[in-house]
């Protein structure tokens, strides 16, 4: 493979949440889908796009990129097919065939202290193993938490709360 890619891996279409994440290749388990990108951007800023279809995505304590397309299609899923490695690369958890809906689970990007009561927002992604809620890492079940973890698909500030919290 060269730097130049001659097709989109993915593309935009709608889906019963708005429009959302398709392969357009068929990947593999491990494989990389796209990098996010975007403009990095702070708390008040990420709080001000509020609940747009910009989520932002939450990189440290209070450091957040203001997703660009593709990658701020990206849907959430209790149940997800892809993962976010390195804070930026989403990368396939099993075999995606060409057609499939691209989802991650957005809880493993978002610990957020430092909003009031804590981000969250009602689940619609339809999964039989659907939460109901999508909200902060910690939230999740201690169980979802280590799978996760072992999966290397939660953002970097996140492990290293999680490593200075074990036994405190
Ligand atoms: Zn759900």
């Amino acid at each position: 493979m060269t730097a130049h890619a001659q097709l989109e891996p993915i593309f935009i279409a709608d889906c019963e949440l708005g429009r959302g994440l398709f392969a357009a290749q068929a990947f593999a388990t491990n494989e990389s889908i796209l990098r996010f990108t975007g403009p990095l951007i702070g708390l008040a800023e990420a709080i001000a796009k509020g609940d747009t279809e910009g989520n932002p995505l939450q990189v440290g304590s209070a450091d957040y990129i203001d997703l660009e397309a593709p990658g701020v299609f990206g849907n959430h899923s209790c149940e997800p097919n892809a993962g976010i490695r390195n804070d930026v690369v989403l990368v396939a958890l099993r075999p995606i065939a060409v057609g499939e809906e691209i989802r991650y689970d957005y809880s493993t990007t978002m610990w957020e202290e430092d909003v009031p009561g804590g981000w969250s927002m009602p689940c619609r992604c339809g999964s039989a193993l659907c939460r109901g809620i999508v909200a902060n890492f910690p939230t999740l079940p201690v169980e979802l938490r280590a799978r996760y973890l072992a999966l290397g698909i939660v953002q970097r500030f996140i492990v290293e709360r999680t490593m200075n919290r074990v036994g405190t």
